[in-house]
């Protein structure tokens, strides 16, 4: 399947048979427990403040028209402007989006970002259309979004099906009806045009970063640290290199073809990661094993930042790591968690885990309004920071109120979202 290159995200932790929409609901109700929360601000949280759907007509190559059906669901913008991904994908509904954008609510909030949830796309199958064909269907659909979008107002990214390329085109065809260069309405760009240094890392920068934190706090030293990474794309392979560049013991690694292991070390700089060569591990591996093998590795921390749903009720009693941190968005499902829970393996959730990627998104709009651009090294110092601060706020919780991390990290979240609209009140 394919998978994210923005802040956006497959599907929260769903239940096997659970919408999206209908678990960022459940885990609002469960963090809206903790924090005895009024029942309007939970009842305002549970609606996206706007859905907005467009019919998007393009010629196609062969000289026909089509239509496609876009959304833009802008969840909760109280604490900022929205923010989140843009999908081109065959199964995109506008309940789909709400759930995601919701999520990202939570995803801005916990990192302390001042930004809302968003979540955008276009029902689509992109592998079936010619680069000309989508360029103009990403224009189109900027043009129909355009008064609901903007740097001030709702900045896409790039997500499944959608890249750079992608956000370059919408940036271009929103600044051409502007009349001028906007490069803050979309993050996610070539560097060339306004993009960070360091957005492609951040994520897996992240993982890294909290990886590092959470062995800290239970006194396991990195150097004695074990780690497997499931996929070896953007999120693994980055925060595979950290980790073994700052002492941690790599054992595994994989991509879709399968997992090398060496329970001596990988040395992961050696490995070819999918954007440099895709789907090569098990070319560099003495001893393969299977995906779903790596994941019940006897490992100290299991990182699973391939694809969603990875852990499940099926697998979760095999998982041996004692820490999961969720890489990948959704890699536990709801069933899983609960079971890993029960058997005290402490898990990082990705809202918290993988929001480098957003946080970078958000120095490259700073930069962008701005009209300045950052060093690598000030976005990987800032970076490094957000995350430390965002982990402290999430350990308080989890240390006050003897809760899971992943709870802990959306009391974080719901509070900030829930104090704003406190004092903000409503209109009229
Ligand atoms: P990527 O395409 O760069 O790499 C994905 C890797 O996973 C590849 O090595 C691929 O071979 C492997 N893979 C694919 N299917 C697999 C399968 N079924 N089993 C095992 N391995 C498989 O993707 P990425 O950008 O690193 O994203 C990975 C995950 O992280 C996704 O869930 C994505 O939504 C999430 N995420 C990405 C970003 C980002 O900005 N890149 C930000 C936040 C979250």
């Amino acid at each position: 399947m394919s998978t994210t290159t923005g802040e956006g995200q497959e599907s929260p932790t769903t239940e096997e048979h659970e919408s999206a929409l209908e678990t960022a609901r459940r885990q609002l109700n469960k963090a809206a427990t903790q924090l005895d929360l009024e029942p309007s601000i939970v009842e305002r949280l549970h609606h996206p403040m706007s859905v907005h759907e467009v019919t998007v007509p393009v010629e196609m190559d062969n000289g026909t028209l089509e239509t496609f059906t876009g959304y833009r669901a802008q969840h909760d913008g109280v604490r900022g402007p929205f923010k989140g991904g843009l999908r081109y994908h065959p199964e995109v509904t506008r309940d789909e989006c709400v759930g995601l954008g919701m999520w990202m609510s939570w995803k801005c909030a916990v990192m302390d970002i001042p930004f809302g949830g968003a979540k955008g796309g276009v029902a689509v199958n992109p592998k079936r259309l010619s680069r000309d064909e989508k360029e103009r269907i990403t224009r189109r659909f900027t043009q129909e979004m355009r008064d609901v979008i903007g740097p001030m107002q709702d900045i896409p990214a790039p997500d499944m099906g959608t890249d750079p390329q992608t956000m370059a085109w919408m940036m271009d065809a929103y600044s051409m009806q502007e009349g001028e260069t906007t490069p803050g309405v979309v993050t996610g760009k070539p560097p060339t045009i306004g993009g960070s240094e360091g957005r492609e890392e951040a994520p897996g920068r992240s993982v890294a970063i909290v990886t590092r934190a959470t062995c800290e706090y239970y006194d396991r030293p990195l150097e004695e640290i074990t780690v497997a990474v499931q996929g070896f794309g953007s999120v693994g392979a980055n925060a595979a290199r950290l980790l073994d560049d700052w002492g941690a013991t790599v054992v595994a690694i994989s991509d879709v073809n399968g997992a090398m292991y060496d329970p001596t070390g990988i040395d992961t700089h050696a490995v070819p990661s999918h954007d440099e060569t895709p789907e090569v591990v098990t070319k560099h591996a003495d001893q393969v094993i299977s995906n779903p093998e790596l994941l019940e590795l006897d490992v100290d921390v299991l990182v699973p930042a391939a694809i969603g749903n990875v852990v499940t009720a099926a697998n979760a009693d095999s998982v041996s790591a004692d820490f999961v941190v969720e890489g990948a968005n959704g890699p536990v499902t709801s069933t899983g968690d609960a079971v890993l829970e029960e058997r005290g393996i402490h898990v990082i959730p990705d809202i918290l885990a993988n929001a480098g990627g957003v946080t970078v998104s958000y120095y490259e709009w700073l930069q962008d309004i701005n009209r300045r651009s950052w060093s690598l090294e000030r976005v990987n110092e800032e970076l490094e920071s957000d995350m430390l601060d965002a982990w402290d706020a999430v350990r308080e919780e989890f240390d006050a109120r003897n809760i899971t991390w992943r709870d802990a990290a959306y009391v974080v979240a719901l509070n900030r979202v829930a104090d704003a609209h406190r004092i903000r009140g409503l209109w009229p």
